[in-house]
């Protein structure tokens, strides 16, 4: 079994960020990772300063090579295990054993946990294939790119009128189609006073020629021009290893972390899209990092020795 002092679980903006860190500060680091990053159906990656425009693979393939730089240990792979290691508990250090769908177990001292999200888009047929390309989620990474053009917004969500509302600051030509949902007088006028149209019919599909979305289908088989498609996803955390370890939750369900990536139990941390549903690529990369600091900073602490003679003197007094 390889040792480790830090498994990176998930090769995302989050978890390259963490190993780049942590190798730097000469950890023995694994980052395992399914390849599936969240923006993988996106072309470019915008926001990123320095980076805007970028096509997200190419940002983390230069983080891959970053870390393979400093001596990290890239691995390709589903991890579907982690318990904490009764050899070190023995020894009485900390330490976790993560098994892999395929491949050999890795032992290691610290966990960090950044396997991302899935957005749960609604069910409708041209949805799935035009994700990421015309039917979008997020305003500050495509908005801009879509400006000015006829947009429209689907509902299916409890926030998808406040997220029509947000997109009407790209564009003056927004519809709303609740798509079934309810939608109260207050925020019909609300909507209204944004010039936000609103159209009842359910919808039946988008609309795509030459691999582009032109329209959205209603059910009555009338077609409404739009450029691109604004949805507000259901965001579902992978964080099955995180529960699996016993990790708190907020009432909403996700995992707790500090600012640090630190979660209830000892030893394991998370960051990025798996405990924030907010965060930007960015921002993912940014708490990779402030996790790292934080986990080599208990790594150092472990190391530290406590003579027998300090701890007789601590109690005397
Ligand atoms: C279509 C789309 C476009 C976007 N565009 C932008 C943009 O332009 N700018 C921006 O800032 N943000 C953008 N985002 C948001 C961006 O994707 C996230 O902010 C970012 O991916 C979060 O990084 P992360 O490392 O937390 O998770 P991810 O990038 O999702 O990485 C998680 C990794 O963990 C792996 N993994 C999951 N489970 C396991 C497991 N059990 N074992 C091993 N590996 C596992 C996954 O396969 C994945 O590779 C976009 C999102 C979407 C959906």
């Amino acid at each position: 079994m390889t040792e480790n002092d830090v498994v990176v679980i998930g090769g995302g903006a989050a978890g390259l960020s963490a190993a780049l860190v942590l190798t730097r500060a000469r950890r023995r680091v694994s980052v395992v990772d399914a390849g599936k990053p969240r923006n993988a159906p996106a072309a470019h990656m915008h926001g990123f300063l320095g980076s805007d425009g970028r096509p997200p693979t190419e940002l983390l393939a230069a983080g891959r090579d970053e870390v393979t730089r400093y001596g990290g240990h890239l691995a390709s792979g589903v991890v579907t295990s982690i318990v904490p290691d009764a050899g070190t508990a023995a020894a009485g250090r900390l330490g976790f054993e993560v098994s892999l769908e395929d491949g050999p177990s890795l032992r290691t001292r610290r966990v960090l946990i950044t396997t991302g999200l899935r957005d749960d888009i609604p069910d409708l047929p041209g949805v799935r294939e035009r994700w990421g390309r015309d039917l979008l989620h997020c305003p500050y990474c495509h908005g801009y790119e879509v400006r000015d053009q006829p947009l429209g917004v689907l509902g299916g969500t409890p926030e998808a009128v406040a997220h029509a509302h947000l997109i009407r600051q790209w564009s003056d030509d927004v519809v709303f189609f609740p798509n079934g949902d309810a939608v109260t007088t207050t925020q019909r006028e609300q909507l209204a006073s944004r010039a936000i149209g609103i159209i009842e019919h359910p919808v039946a599909r988008l609309v795509v020629e030459s691999d582009r979305l032109v329209g959205v289908r209603l059910v009555t088989g009338h077609v409404v021009p739009r450029a691109a498609v604004f949805v507000r996803p259901r965001f579902v955390p992978n964080d099955t290893l995180l529960t699996g370890l016993g990790c708190a939750t907020h009432d909403s369900g996700w995992v707790v972390a500090d600012p640090t990536g630190r979660t209830s139990v000892r030893g394991v941390w998370a960051a990025g899209n798996a405990v924030n549903p907010r965060a930007q690529v960015i921002s993912a990369a940014g708490e990779g990092s402030a996790a790292a600091i934080a986990i080599n900073n208990d790594l150092v602490d472990e190391d530290i020795p406590i003579p027998a003679h300090s701890v007789l003197q601590d109690v005397a007094r």
